[in-house]
């Protein structure tokens, strides 16, 4: 990888994120500018979600030992879970997965076939006890905020569930200008690491691999890489040096429903045991982020920038008109800010801003008319426009989560 694409040299120049030892190795925190992009990316989860159906959740962070001694954490995955706390007389563990407490939040309340299939979605922290020596910047952290869902539904229904999970991460994918290195399909290797199920492994692979080839993804499958209760389609990514790493799953999970003794009532009247499908669209925000300063080299997407424009009055007579008219785009939810003579000469502010997607220029004649002279930040210049039209565009832009800085035929 390129020193300039490192997503750690990146954050810290680009005041993203940063760690501090006191703090602790692999607990990164997030400066304002980072914490708005990541803030659009959880929101764009988070309305991506509800217009697909799934309705959110809040869990906590903790749980019993005994809750992870069910779902099969305890016995299969405990060498990345962190020790337990004892608290008066019982142990709690900081959570390896949500899995558990959606299985136990879907268990709580009864369920009829009517409501099948139920979507519960959540981005909450997860926790992992990585090693000091392998952690670094957003990629190997030791707290995990994780965009994950779980579908609860009837066999009939997985199918579907899959597939539209992977049109979701395929929508997300281009709202976010990243494409996928490959698809895998994820098999158990040789060793303990896995439930004993052969049965039940065996119709989860087979829904996988019908749904990859309905879906006409070229896709490779690859063994020991399944999650500890069952097989999984990965979306992988690659850096610029070629690494692999996984943001976006999905998985047919037959273990978790039945350790959990989740049923849902049938037409029949009966109690019949539904399958879970976990996804996840984005994978963990930190990783998607460290991977999106990579893939972007900071300039991000519109929709995504800390900054998306930038008002650079000419001289110090225009200063109040870039003020007013930053607050008109906070009142539109744009994030803007003046860049002022303070700074430097023009020039030298537009270097400075080669980043942020829009730079709208305010000279004296501009102000005068309520017009900027924008620049886009692929080098575009347009003729001086009314800041009402400039605004309502980028907008536009923004509000569709647009990849495109400006439609073709206003370029010039
Ligand atoms: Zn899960």
């Amino acid at each position: 990888m390129t020193t300039a694409h490192d997503h750690r040299r990146l954050g810290r120049e680009l005041d993203l994120f940063d760690t501090d030892p006191l703090i602790g190795a692999g607990l990164p925190y997030w400066l304002p500018d980072g914490a708005a992009v990541r803030h659009a990316l959880e929101e764009y989860i988070r309305a991506a979600e509800r217009r697909a159906g799934y309705r959110h959740v809040y869990s906590p962070v903790l749980g019993k030992r005994e809750l992870y001694e069910i779902s099969g954490h305890w016995s299969h995955y405990s060498d990345d879970m962190y020790p337990p706390l004892d608290v008066g007389g019982e142990q709690v563990v900081l959570r390896p997965s949500l899995c558990p407490h959606h299985a136990v939040i879907y268990r709580s309340r009864s369920h009829s076939y009517r409501e099948l299939p139920l979507r519960m979605a959540e981005l909450g922290g997860m926790y992992r006890a990585e090693l000091s020596g392998v952690l670094g910047g957003l990629t190997r952290v030791r707290a995990i905020q994780l965009n994950d869902a779980h579908i609860f539904c009837t066999l009939d229904q997985v199918e579907k569930e899959a597939q539209g999970a992977l049109e979701m991460i395929r929508a997300a994918y281009r709202a976010l200008g990243l494409t996928p290195a490959r698809y895998r399909l994820s098999l158990p290797g040789p060793g303990g690491k896995y439930v004993a199920a052969p049965e039940l492994w065996r119709r989860s692979t087979a829904l996988l691999i019908e749904v990859l080839d309905r879906s006409g993804l070229p896709y490779e499958a690859v063994e020991g890489e399944a999650a500890f209760y069952g097989p999984k389609i990965d979306v992988q990514v690659a850096d610029s040096a070629g690494r692999e790493s996984t943001l976006s799953t999905v998985q047919v999970d037959f273990h978790q429903p039945e350790r959990f003794d989740l049923h849902y009532i049938g037409a029949d009247g009966a109690k019949h045991r539904p399958v879970m499908v976990h996804r996840s669209v984005i994978g963990s925000v930190e990783r998607a982020v460290a991977h999106l300063i990579e893939q972007h080299g900071g300039a991000f997407p519109a929709w995504l920038a800390p900054t998306q424009l930038v008002v650079l009055p000419v001289s110090e007579s225009e200063v109040p008109n870039a003020d007013a008219l930053v607050g008109r785009c906070a009142a539109l939810g744009l994030r803007a800010e003046v860049a002022g003579p303070e700074r430097g000469s023009l020039g030298a502010r537009i270097r400075a801003a080669r980043l942020v997607p829009y730079q709208a220029v305010v000279g004296a004649e501009e102000a005068a008319d309520d017009h900027v002279a924008l620049r886009l930040r692929d080098g575009r210049r347009l003729a001086p426009r009314p800041a009402v039209d400039v605004l309502a565009r980028v907008g536009a832009l923004v509000e569709a989560h647009s990849t495109d800085l400006w439609a073709d035929e206003d370029g010039s």
